[in-house]
């Protein structure tokens, strides 16, 4: 069966995956809906994961709330909430698996130490989120490397995107808008894969995860664009099925910033307080209006 066959066959299964590092706001709402309307219309699941592997950002609090919020909105989940947290043991064989195949490396590097390589460097390459890790630490010795940690000096673990790319050959994948996609991971550098703080990072815990729940369907907003290339890569990687994709635009406010988690006045919990219907607002969201001033960003 061809890999497009299997995508039509198979039953939806999609996940809404929020971050508990505040409350939901209309985005995340109109997201979640249209992830919800996706699972039901094809006879499919919609899971709830919690990613809640930063420690000090991610609050019980939080997820009470967006538990909360999701309820009051009408969006209903199948089967148990599932938390990153609780499933470091899964992100940690595959960064081993990742490690044997030496395509990881540690990184000692503090946040000043890579701010002063790239100002040295004067023409630090760049990618979407800025200046990319100048690879410092890819150079080091494995007698170094080991000496280290052995000291327990804090680091990181980075993918060695050349040796991956290479490895894993040209890649691409399915945007149920925009068709076959071409992968260009190695716009992002070296990415970390697991954190000084964390023994995972979003790239690895969610590409894992996916693959592990058997999502079919991932839908998430355009900001993700880039990232679902070096998904595509870790796929391929550690020998994962890629799902098919849809990146939705993001809102703004008037100003034409886009919607934070942070953003006064558009949280679902002010719209129930503020007494808003939420079979009202699902109807609105699902025609795309949106309350005033909120607005499409367009990509
Ligand atoms: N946790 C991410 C967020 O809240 C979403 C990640 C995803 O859907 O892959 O932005």
């Amino acid at each position: 069966m061809s890999a497009d066959i299997q995508h039509i066959v198979r039953p939806v299964v999609t996940r809404f995956a929020p971050s508990p590092t505040g409350r939901l706001h209309i985005g995340h709402a109109w997201s979640a809906l249209m992830a919800m309307d996706m699972a039901r219309t094809g006879g499919g699941v919609l899971r709830l994961r919690i990613e809640d592997i930063d420690g000090v950002r991610s609050r019980p609090e939080h997820v009470a709330g967006i538990i909360e919020d999701l309820r009051w909105l009408g969006v209903e989940w199948d089967g148990e909430v599932m938390f990153q947290s609780a499933r470091l043991a899964l992100y940690d064989a595959a960064l081993d698996r990742l490690k044997a195949d030496g395509l990881v490396y540690p990184c000692f590097c503090t946040r000043a130490e890579i701010a002063a390589e790239i100002a040295a460097s004067g023409s630090a390459p760049h990618g979407s989120g800025g200046p990319l890790y100048p690879g410092t630490c890819r150079l080091l010795s494995d007698q170094e490397r080991a000496e280290r940690i052995d000291a327990h000096e804090p680091h990181c673990w980075r993918l060695d995107m050349a040796r991956a790319v290479a490895r894993a050959g040209p890649l691409s994948w399915q945007d149920m808008d925009r068709g076959t996609i071409t992968a260009h991971p190695e716009r992002a550098g070296d990415v970390i894969l697991a954190r000084k703080d964390a023994p995972t990072s979003y790239h690895l815990a969610a590409t894992v995860d996916d693959a592990e729940m058997g999502i079919t369907h991932v839908l998430r907003g355009d900001d993700l664009l880039s990232a679902t290339d070096i998904h595509r890569l870790l796929q391929a990687l550690l020998g994962l099925p890629s799902p098919l994709y849809r990146h939705h635009l993001l809102l703004a406010d008037a100003q034409g910033k886009r919607l934070a988690k942070r953003t006064g006045g558009i949280a679902l919990a002010d719209l129930r307080e503020q007494g808003v219907n939420p079979a009202h607002l699902r109807e609105d969201l699902r025609a795309e209006r949106f309350p005033v001033g909120i607005r499409l960003l367009s990509a």
